[in-house]
């Protein structure tokens, strides 16, 4: 998405720009639900996108359910739900086939003059004067320029999935059982989309990513491989612990899971490479900031080279700025999650507020 965005936004101030990616087939069948920001619509509307009903789903409330299914807490903000897929094949045809390069897995760069050569698997090279890095939380241009900025794992794991035929109405739900966070919403493909939090150790983490043969995937494991008696034991455990109507969601999907992490980048400018998106900083996903972020660090990539006039000095503007946000997103998102992490028991009240008021403060500078 960051590689997208940034694209699409040089090419409208004149940039020529070029994406390469890593993954040889179509991202387009891959992701599940997002919410939404008024300043990642705005951006996209802002590179001629039809933001209108295909976009999203508009939920009105947020609603906590209790075990036995009654409303334990309740707060109204709309708020526009949307599939990850959806914003990715709006992006897409942003960029011609002639500067999207698949199958390119980027290994390096050097400096070469006043700019940049990037190196791909294979012996391929690319020149520019500037090269974006938005290659993701295990980003390998941040992993050899700021080898300190590691990802911290939270101490505890999204459950991720998306079911079909459920009968509830069109809100954003909530269960709180114990100090774990569970919610719910429609998403435009007609299924409900979920992510439920639970507290996992670090070893309890490498035996979820362990497949049936016995290999352990480090910290992610790719959905087809996990364990399907992990999958059995969480609808187990949602039948016990949820309302009935969130159980039935979970009951219904193919789960998978995210674990989660804190990054903080020191820089994000360093010579002529500039870190973009999860690259430089993921906050945990209750901000759902991740895409609105990609999208206003691309903004301000663009708007800095507008109003600068040098190189370097729009790189400052850029650094600057993204460090401000960047870091703001990720201590709102950790103060949210904190009592997961700890492992207390939350207030629903609280954090329907807290989950709700992101969005009325989100600092908007790019
Ligand atoms: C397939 C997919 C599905 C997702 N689904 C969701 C979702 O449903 N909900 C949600 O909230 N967020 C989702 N995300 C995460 C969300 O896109 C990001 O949090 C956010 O958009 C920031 O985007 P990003 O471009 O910085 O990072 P990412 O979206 O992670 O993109 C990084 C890209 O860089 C590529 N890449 C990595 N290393 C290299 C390399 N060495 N060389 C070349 N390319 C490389 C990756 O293949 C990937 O396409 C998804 C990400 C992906 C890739």
């Amino acid at each position: 998405m960051g590689g997208l965005f940034a694209a699409a936004f040089l090419q409208r101030i004149g940039w020529e720009a070029h994406v390469y990616e890593r993954t040889p087939d179509d991202l387009a069948t891959r992701g599940a639900g997002l919410g939404t920001h008024d300043a990642l619509l705005e951006g996209l509307r802002a590179l001629g996108i039809d933001t209108g009903e295909r976009l999203g789903v508009l939920v009105r409330d947020r609603i906590c359910l209790g075990r036995d299914g009654k409303v334990v807490a309740r707060r109204t903000l709309p708020q526009v739900m949307t599939h990850w897929a959806r914003i990715y094949e709006a992006l897409r045809p942003l960029v011609d086939r002639d500067h999207f390069h698949s199958g390119h897995d980027f290994v390096g760069c050097r400096r070469a003059g006043a700019g940049v050569v990037a190196q791909f698997k294979g012996g391929n090279e690319a020149a520019g004067e500037l090269l974006i890095a938005a290659d993701g939380l295990r980003s390998t241009a941040r992993s050899q320029l700021l080898p300190d900025a590691q990802p911290r794992y939270a101490g505890y794991v999204g459950w991720r999935g998306t079911a079909r035929g459920i009968d509830l109405p069109p809100e954003y739900y909530f269960g709180l059982p114990g100090s774990e966070m569970m919610l719910t919403y429609p998403v435009p493909t007609g299924e409900w989309n979920y992510v439920w939090y639970r507290p996992t150790t670090e070893r309890e983490l490498a035996d979820l990513c362990t497949d049936a043969s016995g290999q352990c995937h480090g910290s992610a494991i790719a959905p087809p491989l996990i364990r399907p008696e992990l999958a059995a034991r969480l609808k187990r455990d949602a039948r016990e612990l949820l309302a009935p109507a969130l159980a039935d969601i979970v009951e219904k999907s193919q789960p998978f899971f995210q674990a989660i992490f804190d990054l903080e980048s020191p820089r994000v400018a360093l010579g002529r490479v500039v870190l973009m998106g999860d690259s430089a900083f993921v906050a945990r996903p209750h901000v759902g900031m991740g895409v609105t972020k990609a999208s206003l660090d691309a903004r301000c990539l663009a708007r800095s080279l507008e109003v600068s006039t040098a190189l370097d000095a729009a790189l400052e503007r850029y650094d600057r700025l993204r460090c401000e946000f960047g870091r703001w997103c990720v201590q709102r998102s950790r103060a949210i999650g904190a009592y997961i992490e700890r492992r207390e028991l939350p207030d629903p009240e609280q954090v329907l507020s807290e989950v709700g008021a992101v969005r009325a403060d989100i600092p908007m500078s790019y």
